[in-house]
């Protein structure tokens, strides 16, 4: 077994400490990846606060994971040793339903494995995610990062990215589309980038004016303040696509009102309580509600090769693992521009 160090959660109500754990020995089709860095997600603080239900403790949170190759089992062929690797959301999954078949391992319906507060294909021993010095991953679910992008940058792509990603591809944001991007966090910076990238005109939609600088400076063409009601009348009938990032309760009626025809208000932040919505607004104008879970293996790839060759990393904020509790409330408060990066050198101080 692999020794790790690692931070975790020991209960909902305690901040995160440091804490060992062994990792299996790589078997034949797996790489041991020294990890290097690894994005905080607003989602690590939904599960160790135990939001979504059902949170398995002590857990090691982390699923934006960048590392370097240690070790290869005698079958891999994808890796060598020294190769620049990233691990999202998911370590493996069915490999045998139809969602599985057809890339969508996120939507395994069995349930993919993830990274954290989960289970590992044995049906039993625990997933940990990667607040931790090393990981052991089946090569079939390992990413490669594209050479030209710095590691740290890199980590959040490997969920903020693919999260953005995935719908602005399904939803075929391009030239020509109208799409609004609410809420201007970690996800929603990425939604940004890869939107203009995509040759998408690109409005945010923020709470507070506090963002508007930022926002241009990070591709957007148009910036509006979801506080002032006059947004709701002026922007009336303009997206084609909006992709709800933010998990505090809105009204989604309003938003649904700024459709055109055809449009869709995707959903990927997940509020607590149920919301209503109105079937007026939905009808008259044949426009959906959908929602979007990050994104398969190959499109994984594909959306980090994409970022590669349009030289897309997400703004970070590098921190050493102590501070992980007060980045978390900074997080709760929209404080960090524009996500928590962890050195996970630090955390061969800390144990
Ligand atoms: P984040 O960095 O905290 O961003 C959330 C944003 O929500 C904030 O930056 C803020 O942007 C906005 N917001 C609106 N009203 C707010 C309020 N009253 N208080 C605080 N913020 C408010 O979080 P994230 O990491 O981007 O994740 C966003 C959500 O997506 C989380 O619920 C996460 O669990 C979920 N998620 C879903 C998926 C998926 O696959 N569907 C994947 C990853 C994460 P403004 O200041 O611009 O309003
Ligand atoms: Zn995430
Ligand atoms: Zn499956």
């Amino acid at each position: 077994m692999i020794q790790v160090q690692a931070y975790a959660a020991h209960s909902v109500k305690e901040p995160l400490a440091p804490f060992q754990f062994q990792r299996r020995e790589p078997g034949p089709r797996d790489v041991l990846i020294d990890i290097h860095y690894c994005g905080v997600c607003h989602s690590d603080i939904h599960q160790v606060r135990d939001e979504w239900g059902g949170a398995t403790f002590p857990m090691v949170p982390g699923h934006e994971i960048v590392g370097v190759v240690a070790q290869v089992g005698s079958q891999v062929t994808r890796f060598k040793v020294g190769d620049a690797v990233g691990v999202g959301c998911f370590v493996d999954s069915c490999r045998e339903c139809s969602s599985c078949h057809e890339g969508l391992e996120q939507y395994c319906e069995k349930g993919a494995n993830f990274t954290y507060n989960g289970v590992e294909k044995d049906g039993k021993t625990a997933t940990q995610g990667g607040y931790s010095t090393q990981i052991v991953v089946d090569e079939k679910y390992t990413l490669r990062i594209p050479p030209q992008l710095p590691l740290d940058g890199a980590a959040p792509l490997l969920c903020a990215g693919i999260t953005l990603y995935s719908p602005l591809k399904h939803w075929k944001a391009g030239p020509g589309k109208k799409v609004a991007i609410l809420g201007l966090g970690g996800l929603g910076h990425m939604g940004v980038k890869l939107a203009r990238a995509m040759g998408a005109e690109v409005t945010v939609l923020s709470h507070s004016m506090k963002k508007e600088g930022d926002s241009r400076r990070l591709g957007a063409h148009h910036f509006y303040s979801t506080s002032d009601a006059e947004t709701f009348n002026q922007l009336s009938g303009s997206f084609d696509l909006i992709l709800n990032t933010v998990s505090v309760n809105l009204d989604w009626d309003q938003y649904v009102n700024l459709l055109r025809r055809d449009g869709t208000l995707v959903l990927l932040g997940i509020p607590e309580k149920q919301v209503p919505v109105s079937a007026f607004p939905l009808v008259g104008a044949r426009r959906s509600i959908a929602g979007s879970m990050i994104g398969g293996i190959a499109e994984n790839q594909e959306m980090l090769d994409f970022c590669g060759k349009h030289g897309i990393t997400s703004d970070i904020e590098l921190i050493q693992i102590q501070k992980i509790n007060e980045a978390y409330e900074r997080v709760l408060r929209s404080d960090v521009r524009y996500r928590f990066v962890i050195d996970i050198q630090s955390l061969k101080k800390s144990n």
